[in-house]
C-alpha cells in the first residue's frame, strides 16, 4: 500500500528549507511519488526571534509569489510526466485582521492549487525557545494555543486544510514525551469546536508525519483527534511529511496509512486549483 502524493513540504524558498525545489522533486521520484505539492512558508508578522541554537533570525514572509510560481512552473516542465508539481503555500496565521487580510492578498497573487492554514504562534509569541510557556501551566498554554487555532480557522475561508493541529506539543519544555502530548480528553470542548468548524466549512484535516521526526513518536494530530473528526462527519484528509530536507519527503507515510485505517478513512485528497480530488488507499 502506498500514498502517491506528499502535500506539505518546504524547499529553500522557505528560510528554514534546506534543499532546492529540483532536489525535492528528484527525491520524490526516487520515493515513488506521483504528485508533489510545494507549500513554502508565508507567516506575515511572525514575531522575530533568534533561533536559540543558530542565533539566526527566521523571517518567514520573504516568499515572492511570482518568483515562486515561475520556478514551480519551470520545474513542472523539467519533470515532464515523471512527477506532477502543484503549487501550494503554508500560511502561518495569527488571529489578527490585518495579518489575515495581507495573507489573503498574497494568496490572491499566487493563485495556488492548495493553501494550508497553520498556527505557529500563540498570543503573538513564538513557541520556542519557550518564553510562551514561562508564566503558564501546561493546561493554560495548550488552551491558549487552541483558542488561537480556533480563531484562525473561524476567521477566514482562505485555506483548504488545517495543519498539525496539536503543533504546540512539539515545544512543551520537558524531555518526557508522554507529558508533552496534547490529550484530546483534556481539551475536548475546544477541539470539537475546531473540528466542527472545519467540517462546516468543508475543509480538510491534515495528517502531518513530522511529529515522529520531532521525537513525539506519533504524527499530528493524535489518533483520538483524527477519529473524532471522522466521528463528527469529517471526510477530507490531506497527508504531508512537512519535509524541510529532500530526504524527509514521504517520511513515515506507512504510519499515516495505519492512522487513516484506524480512524476509518479509506481515501485522502490532493487539492488542484483549490478543489479536492479523492485518492483511494490502494490495497
Ligand atoms: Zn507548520
Ligand atoms: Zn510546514
Amino acid at each position: 500500500m502506498q500514498i502517491i502524493a506528499d502535500t506539505h513540504l518546504h524547499s529553500n524558498f522557505s528560510s528554514d528549507g534546506k534543499n532546492s525545489i529540483t532536489e525535492m522533486a528528484l527525491s520524490a521520484i526516487e520515493k515513488g511519488l506521483k504528485i508533489l505539492t510545494f507549500t513554502d512558508h508565508v507567516d506575515i508578522d511572525y514575531p522575530l526571534h533568534p533561533d536559540p541554537k543558530t542565533g539566526k533570525v527566521e523571517i518567514f514572509n520573504k516568499l515572492n509569489a511570482n518568483e515562486y510560481r515561475n520556478a514551480l512552473e519551470n520545474l513542472q516542465q523539467e519533470m515532464n510526466n515523471k512527477l506532477q508539481i502543484l503549487i501550494g503555500v503554508e500560511t502561518g496565521l495569527q488571529p489578527n485582521n490585518s495579518i489575515h487580510s495581507r495573507t489573503k492578498d498574497f494568496t490572491d497573487t499566487l493563485n495556488p492549487d492548495f493553501i494550508i492554514a497553520s498556527t505557529h504562534c500563540a498570543c503573538g509569541q513564538v513557541l520556542a525557545p519557550y518564553d510562551f510557556f514561562k508564566d503558564k501551566t501546561q493546561n493554560d498554554a495548550y488552551q491558549k494555543y487552541l483558542e488561537d487555532v480556533l480563531a484562525n480557522l473561524s476567521m477566514t475561508d482562505n485555506y483548504d486544510t488545517a495543519a498539525h493541529l496539536d503543533f504546540i506539543e512539539r515545544y512543551y519544555p520537558t524531555k518526557n514525551v508522554e507529558e508533552k502530548l496534547l490529550k484530546y480528553n483534556q481539551f475536548a470542548d475546544i477541539i470539537d469546536e475546531i473540528l466542527l468548524t472545519l467540517i462546516r466549512k468543508d475543509k480538510a484535516l491534515e495528517i502531518n508525519t513530522a511529529g515522529i521526526r520531532y521525537g513525539l513518536g506519533v504524527p499530528h494530530p493524535s489518533i483520538e483527534i483524527l477519529s473524532r473528526y471522522k466521528e463528527l462527519g469529517g471526510k477530507l484528509i490531506t497527508i504531508g511529511s512537512d519535509a524541510h530536507r529532500a530526504c524527509d519527503i514521504a517520511a513515515d507515510f506507512e504510519i499515516a496509512i495505519l492512522y487513516m485505517q484506524k480512524a476509518g478513512f479509506d481515501s485522502y485528497c490532493v487539492f488542484k486549483k483549490r478543489q479536492p480530488e479523492l485518492i483511494p488507499l490502494k490495497k
